[in-house]
């Protein structure tokens, strides 16, 4: 088949003037509204969004705030947690998880994950465990939730906090043994996202949300986000400036709508890899947990008896970007060296650093794009 030099050169990670292009009109007019009226801090949209996201997710609050990182920050201030308390998180995941729990001077236990879900192994909680173990972090890595039935059984067992870190898994869907389904975030005490743009509801700048079913730590997680401020000039807590712009709430509202269509497209994305590379003895190509849907933030082979560095400059040459996400497990990592930890004190994390590799996966490819990207990894692979 022949390519046009249109797929070659124009295949991205994510494609967002592509996205961008098809909601123009109505993106273009909601951000020219809130410049008329001016009201860029805490405008109508931000309500708006907030009321349209927890009708969406089927949570009772929506609280909006700047950024990820900021929501799991808010998220641990509002558990009143002391210094020295400690928080499991997983080796295997984006700084912002772990960043936090050190800012604010609590203790962060790493523990590793699952090699074939990537996310957090429960076996590992259940070990890190001690008296002073106050919250779990589990994180829903690529887009596909943890085992939250068994994080949930472990929480309540030991009395801790969970705090879903579900960034990369807006819209994801979760099932219990009992049927009962819940959408990534809501199934802890706090659930934290990301609108980053590349996130797959993305805005066009920086933005967050936490999520909770629980009135009281609503009311906390909202106080805290603005400056702990209850009335004018009333601080009732510490806090910190963490608000959405009403212009990214806007943008939000609308593409809001658009998610679902969104998680789909990357979905035939992810099949139509899995079919190429389904008997590829190099490739392990995503387990699909049967408890939990996948929107696949990330599509992300293992790579098996393969050169993954020949791999990716064999792509790259032919213009098909690709990624490690991520390149070196979160403890050894040397901004977090006086926890003390070691390499092989977490297997799991330290060899998928070592292999995985992340393909193209957003909301406009087309079928050229994946009959070439798939090609060139199979070509490489013969070598
Ligand atoms: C993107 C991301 C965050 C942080 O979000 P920001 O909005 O960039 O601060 C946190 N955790 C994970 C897993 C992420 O992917």
């Amino acid at each position: 088949m022949e390519i046009s030099t249109e797929v070659t050169t124009n295949i991205q990670m994510v494609d967002l003037q592509g996205q961008y292009k098809k909601i123009k009109k109505e993106v273009d007019a909601a951000i020219l509204k809130v410049i008329e009226n001016a009201s860029f801090i805490n405008g109508p949209e931000v309500k708006l969004f907030q009321q349209d996201l927890e009708k969406y997710l089927e949570v009772k609050h929506v609280i909006p705030c700047a950024n990820g990182t900021d929501a799991l920050q808010i998220a641990l201030m509002a558990l009143d947690l002391k210094p020295g308390d400690e928080v499991i998180a997983p080796a295997f995941t984006y700084v912002a998880t772990a960043e936090v729990v050190e800012l604010l001077k609590l203790k962060l236990v790493y523990v590793d994950v699952d090699p074939k879900t990537f996310n957090i192994s429960t076996k590992a909680i259940l070990k890190a465990i001690t008296p002073k173990t106050k919250a779990i972090i589990p994180v829903h890595l690529y887009g596909q939730c943890a085992d939250m039935e068994t994080i949930m059984e472990i929480a309540r067992e030991n009395n801790l906090f969970v705090i879903e870190d579900a960034a990369q898994a807006i819209g994801s869907t979760y099932t219990f043994t009992d049927g009962k389904q819940c959408k990534a975030g809501t199934i802890g005490d706090i659930g934290c996202t990301s609108f980053f743009p590349s996130k797959n509801l993305g805005c066009f700048g920086d933005g967050g949300a936490m999520y909770t079913n629980n009135d009281q730590l609503a009311l906390k997680l909202r106080l805290i986000s603005n400056h702990g401020q209850s009335k004018k000039y009333c601080f009732d807590s510490i806090g910190v400036n963490s608000r959405m712009d009403t212009i990214q709430a806007a943008v939000l509202k609308i593409k809001l709508k658009h998610l679902e269509e969104y998680n789909t497209s990357r979905n035939e994305v992810a099949a139509y890899y899995d079919k190429a590379f389904a008997k590829h003895s190099n490739l392990i190509t995503p387990l699909r947990n049967t408890k939990s849907t996948h929107v696949f933030h990330q599509y992300t082979l293992i790579t098996k008896g393969l050169d993954r560095n020949g791999l990716m400059q064999h792509l790259q040459k032919r213009n098909i970007p690709s990624m490690i996400y991520y390149p070196t497990p979160m403890h050894l990592q040397k901004g977090y060296a006086h926890l003390g930890y070691k390499e092989g004190d977490f297997p799991h994390a330290e060899d998928l650093c070592t292999r995985v590799v992340s393909l193209p996966i957003h909301t406009e490819m087309d079928q050229l794009q994946l009959e070439y990207i798939t090609q060139e990894v199979l070509n490489y692979c013969k070598n």
